[in-house]
């Protein structure tokens, strides 16, 4: 049995990358298995099941066409500049193209020390691993573009952070590893052969249409401004959102201390170490733009050999962020609301619903899910606000030419009855640090299928108790 590589980014320059493997664990336990993945990227589930498998997913041995390796970047981390971070716990170990001709990566995160470990022991404890695999399987499944779980793996070693905790290892599939802090890496070095040979990799691999630097961040601003309006539908809060934690791609990327809102807040933050609030559910998009500003001006020597006019196009295409993303955001609430058209005022009566919610702590995900039955006024504290809003509401829809039926099929497909909420990966994490992995195989079932209202899933529709709310979430190290 082998895995077919084709390792592209090992054929960039040496600057790119320390080439090396993984380093080996203790004892190592298959946790979860996502075998589906597996076949969509043409690797037969049941020799990641093997013994030679485990090894591989446990970072032990290293395969047949495998070129294991750590990727260098930098970034600005809570604005702050780091200009070497690296993949300082993670191994690329290659990348395969699929039946469907994607090209992905095949990650173990948790890998072992590498030169861009700084003062970190290169590792991951099972908390996160379970979270990133709860978490990034629910946004594929609800169709919002991220990273893959493939597998976890226990070590049978002990990390030690605020205390020690079992190890693990994901196995994380992506379209690419490159962020925006990769480019700013190559910019800082004032390396401008490397810079040009990341565009063109990253642009034979994620715009095949673009035309130059100035083609590849267009689109990158573009596929930002759509997911950063996905992840708002949804009401999901990154929590990391640094430069190096941003995918070329257009992928979410780098699950640490994210969340889902149960209750709605514009400025909601769950984050243990965002004390100022600067990846609030609500600033996201102007974090993304300040994010995509610095991948423009890593380009800048790529856009024109002329600076004043380098910067010039940058700016034109930056300044088009807003827009898009104001009309990407609409057309996700249009469709949560219902809307199969668009009226000037769609914004103004999203928005009324929204404020409604805030100020009555209605549940996000509940109050739209309901929005397309008719149960959305008990979602609020104060049903007459709601009231007012529907009666207004109401007069938009009978002006929206659709049938109630169609309609209802779309809210549904736009509204997920079920998102990984909070208490319940906590719930799933406790269970599985004391060896039940039961909880988690049984919430991972439930948020892999988001937009079904089955009597399986009801206990976890459920937003959490007073004594279950969780508010604050911590990073991934
Ligand atoms: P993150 O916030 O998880 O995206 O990580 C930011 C940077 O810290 C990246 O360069 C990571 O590789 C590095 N890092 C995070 N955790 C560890 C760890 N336990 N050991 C070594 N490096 C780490
Ligand atoms: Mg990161």
């Amino acid at each position: 049995m082998s895995i077919a590589f084709d390792n592209s980014y090992a054929r960039l320059p040496g600057q790119f990358y320390t080439r090396m493997p993984p380093t080996p664990v203790r004892a190592p336990a298959l946790i979860a298995l996502n075998a589906a993945l597996a076949r969509e990227i043409g690797i037969d589930p049941d020799y990641l099941r093997s013994d030679e498998g485990l090894a591989m997913l446990a970072g032990n041995a290293v395969p047949d066409g495998a070129e294991p390796l750590a990727q260098v970047y930098a970034g600005h981390q809570f604005g702050g500049w780091s200009p070497r971070l690296g993949d300082g716990r993670a191994i690329l170990l290659g990348e395969v193209v699929g039946a469907d001709r994607r090209r992905r990566d095949i990650q173990l995160k948790g890998a072992g020390p590498t030169p861009y470990s700084r003062a970190g022991d290169g590792r991951a404890w099972l908390g996160p691993v379970l979270r990133e695999y709860l978490v990034s399987e629910a946004m594929h499944a609800m169709g919002i573009p991220t990273t893959r779980a493939l597998a976890a793996v226990s070590t049978g070693e002990d990390v030690h952070r605020e205390a020690r905790y079992p190890g693990a290892v994901l196995t994380r599939v992506a379209a690419s590893h490159i962020r925006v802090g990769t480019f700013q890496y190559f910019a800082a070095q004032g390396d401008v052969a490397g810079l040009r040979a990341l565009c063109a990799h990253a642009i034979a691999r994620h715009y095949p249409e673009a035309e130059g630097a100035m083609g590849l961040l267009t689109g990158v601003i573009a596929a930002q401004a759509r997911l950063v309006a996905q992840w708002m539908g949804v009401g999901f809060i990154h929590g990391v959102m640094n430069t190096d934690n941003m995918s070329i791609a257009g992928e979410t990327i780098d699950y640490g201390p994210c969340a889902f809102m149960d209750r709605y807040h514009p400025s909601t933050v769950f984050s243990s170490i965002d004390q100022f609030g600067r990846y609030a559910f609500d600033k996201q998009a102007d974090i993304a733009l300040w994010n995509l500003a610095q991948l423009a001006s890593s380009l800048l020597p790529l856009i024109d050999p002329d600076e004043t006019r380098a910067i010039d196009r940058a700016s034109e295409a930056l300044h088009a962020f807003p827009d898009l993303f104001r009309d990407e955001w609409l057309a996700v609430f249009r469709a949560k609301i219902g809307l199969s058209g668009a009226e000037a005022d769609d914004t103004a009566l999203i928005h009324q619903l929204l404020d409604r919610m805030a100020t009555t702590g209605a549940d996000f995900t509940n109050t739209f899910r309901a929005l397309g039955g008719n149960a959305a006024r008990d979602q609020f504290a104060d049903p007459a606000a709601f009231d007012q809003w529907e009666t207004a509401w109401q007069a938009r829809l009978a002006r929206d030419d659709r049938a109630p039926d169609a309609r209802k099929a779309a809210m549904e497909a736009a509204n997920p009855a079920v998102i990984p909420r909070n208490h319940r990966v906590e719930e799933a994490i406790r269970a599985g640090l004391a060896g039940d992995f039961g909880l988690f195989e049984r919430l991972l079932g439930i948020v892999t299928r988001p937009f079904v209202e089955t009597p399986e899933n009801s206990a976890f529709r459920r937003p959490p108790a007073r004594g279950e709310e969780v508010r604050r979430t911590f990073c991934g190290t």
